[in-house]
Order: structure tokens, then sequence, then C-alpha cells
């Protein structure tokens, strides 16, 4: 794989130099008040983009995958019912968790392609007349089928039932390239990682909590330990971390949102609109579809493409791999072979999108799909052309 040529996989994304060279630091005393100085604004800055105001951030050396553990461990007690909708492999995944950890999960299978049904979500929370579930789960992007979930529908679905379960909603692969609005939308636990909106490798697992999240660790049983709320609030609250933390992640996640609020969060939402409108122009003029049913499900940082039924998706990954060294990614579970995905989250560009959609059509062509060379390049060119204005936001 040429160390030139961006990726086009929904994480972990391409690396701005900027934010490479922020993460190369000696090594510190993690007991110093040079480390809280570090640590605050990395707390403070995730906070903002989640539009979350009163509440708290919290880091963990893991990943994504950590951040589910911690914040389902951390509000439910074992044999608590939650509820959620299995709609791709990472809703899939938490799911599957939440079992491992012994919590009962009411489960709403849902298409492959669609979102989180918020009506199906609220009928079940208004059956639930002795509020057996504790939580719902939503997975605001769903990374396999590049589906965007509607969670203020989900909100409004538990309001309407006047249901008091905690809403945890999973934005690893949203926040911090799509808008995410945890105040707005009563998100009592918002879940990311590092290693996509904010361009660092993997290391970091992310939760923001509402007021309320913070009520319900007092009357959780599960137990933890590493992944321990209360000891990681008690311990940053003194500028620390209750075990080594991973310091130039940790200044590197300031660092990022440093970039993400010098381009403006508005500018990099609309920018991600923009590579992905182009990417689903080229898809369209491919005379390809995507997987996500309807244009209010299409994400903003993947695209998952379906190709014809005679072929298998996973060989236009590994052909662009081996002959253009350039990184789509394969379908996962139902969809596996049925579609490829094109990453277009995190640094990336107009100008970047155009060579992955060049790649995608080259390898297309080469293994014989009916696909005319420049056809998708063009499209995307015309949008990209007429929506980009001369005055472009630095992207990051
Ligand atoms: C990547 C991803 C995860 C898993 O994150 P890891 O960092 O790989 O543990 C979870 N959910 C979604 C939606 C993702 O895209």
């Amino acid at each position: 794989m040429s160390s030139q040529n961006p990726v086009f996989i929904p994480g972990p994304t391409n690396i701005p130099d900027e934010l490479r060279r922020a993460i190369d630091l000696p090594t510190m005393d993690h007991r110093s008040s040079a480390f809280a100085d570090m640590l605050h604004p990395a707390l403070a800055g995730i906070k903002r983009v989640v539009k979350l105001r009163d509440g708290e951030a919290i880091i963990f050396p893991a990943t994504g995958t950590g951040a589910w553990e911690a914040a389902v461990t951390n509000l439910l007690s074992p044999g608590d019912t939650v509820l959620a909708a299995r709609h791709g492999m990472f809703s899939h995944r938490w799911i599957d968790l939440c079992r491992r950890q012994g919590f009962n999960v009411e489960v709403i299978e849902t298409e492959w392609g669609l979102g989180a049904p918020a009506e199906a979500l609220g009928a079940a929370l208004s059956a639930d007349k002795a509020h057996k579930i504790r939580a719902v789960l939503v997975t605001h992007n769903e990374t396999a089928t590049g589906v965007r979930s509607d969670v203020a529908s989900v909100r409004k679905a538990l309001d309407a039932a006047g249901h008091p379960a905690l809403l945890l909603v999973d934005g690893v692969s949203s926040i911090a390239s799509m808008d995410f609005r945890m105040d707005e939308w009563g998100v009592d636990a918002a879940i990311t990682g590092s290693q996509k909106g904010f361009m660092l490798p993997a290391g970091l697992s992310i939760v923001a909590l509402s007021r309320k999240a913070i009520a319900a660790m007092a009357t959780s049983t599960s137990p933890r330990c590493f992944f321990d709320f209360k000891d990681m609030l008690k311990s940053n609250a003194s500028g620390g971390f209750p075990y080594t933390p991973p310091v130039s992640l940790i200044a590197g996640l300031a660092h990022s949102i440093r970039m993400l609020e010098g381009e403006g969060l508005e500018n990099v939402f609309a920018r991600h609109y923009r590579i992905a409108e182009g990417v689903r122009r080229a898809t369209r003029a491919w005379g390809l579809a995507l997987c996500a049913k309807s244009p209010e499900l299409y994400s903003d940082t993947v695209s998952a493409i379906v190709v014809p039924a005679n072929v298998d998706s996973t060989r236009i990954v590994t052909h662009a791999a081996e002959k253009y060294q350039v990184a789509f990614s394969v379908g996962l579970g139902e969809v596996a072979g049925k579609v490829f995905r094109i990453g277009h989250l995190g640094s990336m560009s107009d100008v970047m999108a155009l060579s992955g959609i060049a790649t995608a059509e080259m390898a297309m062509v080469d293994l014989g799909l009916p696909i005319e060379l420049g056809s998708g390049v063009a499209a995307a060119q015309e949008f990209y052309r007429t929506s980009t204005s001369n005055r472009q936001t630095r992207a990051a």
C-alpha cells in the first residue's frame, strides 16, 4: 500500500501531517500539572463537539468498543433490559456485547439499509408499562451500510411513550464529521473513538454523559474496574487519571478539536456533506445504488455501494489494494460480497475524494463491470466545481 495514497476506509481515517506532529511528544510525568493542562481542554472540547452543555466527558485508553462497554456497564445493572434495533454490523456488535455483559436485549430486527425504526421502538416503549427497559441503544451512523439514523425521532418516541429509559447513542463514525446534538436530542451517553472524525490513530474511547446518565451511575451494580466512570471522574477532577494515561493521544485530541474548530464545526459538517454528495453522484453515474434505502438515510461519512449480483464486491476492494495501492472497505455481515464501502470522513477534501472515485472506477472497469471510465469522476467533478465557493474554508 503506498503511503502517499489516502485511505478510503471508514476509520481509521487519514491523519493530517499537523496532527501527526502534534502527537510526537517526549515522555512527560502524567502526575504533573502539565498533564492537567492537556487533559482539561480535550474534555471541554469533546463537550463542544457533541453539543453538550451540562454533563461530563470521559476518555479511556481503548477504542469505540471499549466506550460501548463502559457506557452499558456504568449505567446498567446485570439483568437489566435494553432495547435496540439490529440493522448492520455495528448495531449487531453492540447488541452482542450487551448480551455477553449479562443484559437482556430486546432486539427489533430491521432491514440492513434502513435506520433505527423510531415507530417500532416507540411501540415497544409504549408496551413496556412497567418500565423494564432501562436503556435504548441507537447507532447514529451504521458504518456497515452507510445509514444515518434520526436520533431526534427516537427521542420523540421515548417522550411520546412517557418512558424514562436512557438514550445511549453510538456516534463512533459520525461525531466530529456529522452534526451531533446531545442536549437537543436528549442523548444520555454519546460514544466515539479517536480514529474516525477526530483523525487520530486508534486508542481512545470517548464518552459524553448527560446529568441523567451521571445520576444513573449511582445505582448501577455491574462489575467494572478499568472502565469505572466514578474513578475516572474523581481523578480527572484533580487533573489526573486512575492509571497511566495515553498522553500523546490526549494531546492529539485537544489539537484535533482545535483544528476542527479552526475550520468551524458547521463547515466541517458541510464539507462532509459535499464530499459525500460527490461520491453519491458518482455512484448514480455508474448505474449503481447505495445500500441506504432513501436520501434522508444517506451517511455523509461512508457510502456502501451495492454491486451487480454477479460480482463479489470483495474483489473490487482486493483489486484496488493490489493494483492501485488504495484502500476501500469490504461489506460486512449480511452485506458481505454485496457492497463495497468508500469511507470519506476525517481529513478529506474534494480533490482527495476525486482520486478515490477515479480509483474505484478503474478497479470496477478492470473487473469487467459495465461502467464507463470517467463517468463517476465527471459527475463528482461537476458537483464539486459548482458547489465549492472560492472562499472555501480550509479542510482539516
Ligand atoms: C468503528 C466503529 C465502532 C467500533 O470502534 P472500534 O474503535 O473499532 O472499537 C463502533 N461503532 C461504529 C458505528 C463504528 O463505526
